[in-house]
């Protein structure tokens, strides 16, 4: 299989991240680059395909600030990575403000997502990577892997949040579109619910989103992902912690039958390996072995399959899990 990462992503080195109370080392780290890169041997560089399909999803404002806000944090002199720590509660009203920290907000949807000098470069070409894996697919009509770090699936038109910066998926879904493809399926096998991408295509008819995730209502992100948003093209499958790939499975089918009844010509996945029993932020308990039948399961859609990185933070099996997805296509 084809897979695409460019070094640039390495760019992104956040020192630590914000929640339960405390600062804790990052889970989003360089050593998930390291186990991923081992498991697939060669690689491919993607080339360059500019803003154009990145500006199909995200907002200037919102780019804006990614791409100065470590800068103005600098600037305002501050030390580290850039936190948000004041948000817009639901209702606000919307407003044009300028110091970092108000505009870190607006655009923020927790303080696990820091902002450092190298994270614009970082995501920028995860865009590309996935991009690049995305030409494969369409030229060659088959699967193609993107090595997508930092994640994206949690990346709305206008937020960040859950590590992710840009949408890859999302990305590239459009951008399958502009190339001629009628309908887009996503699939998202994540731990956690891809809300980005679930807010960026609700009431779309050209792009349908399926998520299998840890229920809402003990897992982040807390505020997306139940069952009674599945409404139109978006459909939620939560399930409870603890889940085994006997209780996977059953919902792995029902996801990929309503994805099939819209029949899309393109099905693009957001592969997560958090859902291992060893990942240490989350509470599934999927075997390594369990991801090859999960991977043989979606290739059996025949459809021609763009595979993106979400998330996945159990470094000592990471490599092993990526391969045995990889492996079942
Ligand atoms: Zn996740």
């Amino acid at each position: 299989m084809r897979c695409f990462w460019d070094e640039r992503q390495r760019a992104h080195k956040p020192a630590a991240e914000f929640f339960n109370g405390g600062l804790h080392p990052a889970a989003e780290h360089d050593g998930r680059v390291d186990a991923v890169l081992a498991s697939l041997g060669s690689t491919e560089t993607p080339v360059d395909l500019g803003m154009e399909p990145v500006r199909r999803v995200h907002g200037d404002d919102y780019l804006d600030l990614l791409r100065d806000a470590h800068d103005e944090w600098l600037a305002a002199g501050r030390e580290g990575d850039a936190f948000p720590y004041t948000f817009p509660i639901v209702g606000r009203r919307p407003l044009s403000l300028s110091r970092i920290d108000a505009r870190l907000g607006q655009h923020s949807f927790d303080t696990s997502t820091p902002i450092g000098p190298g994270t614009w470069e970082a995501s920028y070409w995860s865009v590309q990577a996935a991009l690049g894996a995305l030409s494969a697919v369409i030229e060659e009509d088959r699967t193609a892997f993107a090595f997508t770090r930092p994640p994206g699936h949690h990346a709305g038109r206008d937020y960040l949040g859950g590590y992710s910066y840009l949408n890859h998926a999302a990305i590239a879904a459009e951008d399958a579109l502009a190339a001629g493809r009628t309908r887009i399926a996503i699939l998202d096998v994540d731990y956690h619910h891809g809300n980005g991408t679930q807010d960026i295509f609700a009431g779309r008819e050209d792009v349908i989103f399926a998520s299998i995730h840890a229920d809402p209502s003990t897992d982040y992100p807390f505020f997306w992902g139940h069952a009674d948003e599945s409404v139109g093209n978006i459909l939620n499958l939560p399930l409870p912690r603890g889940t085994d790939w006997n209780r996977y499975e059953p919902a792995l089918t029902h996801a990929i039958d309503w994805l099939e009844e819209s029949a899309p010509d393109l099905l693009i996945v957001s592969y997560g390996a958090d859902t291992h029993e060893a990942d240490p932020i989350s509470h599934f308990k999927l075997k390594t072995s369990d991801y090859a039948p999960m991977a043989r399961r979606i290739a059996s859609m025949g459809l021609p399959t763009l595979i993106v990185m979400e998330g996945g933070y159990a470094v000592e099996a990471l490599g092993d899990n990526v391969a045995s997805f990889l492996s079942g296509f």
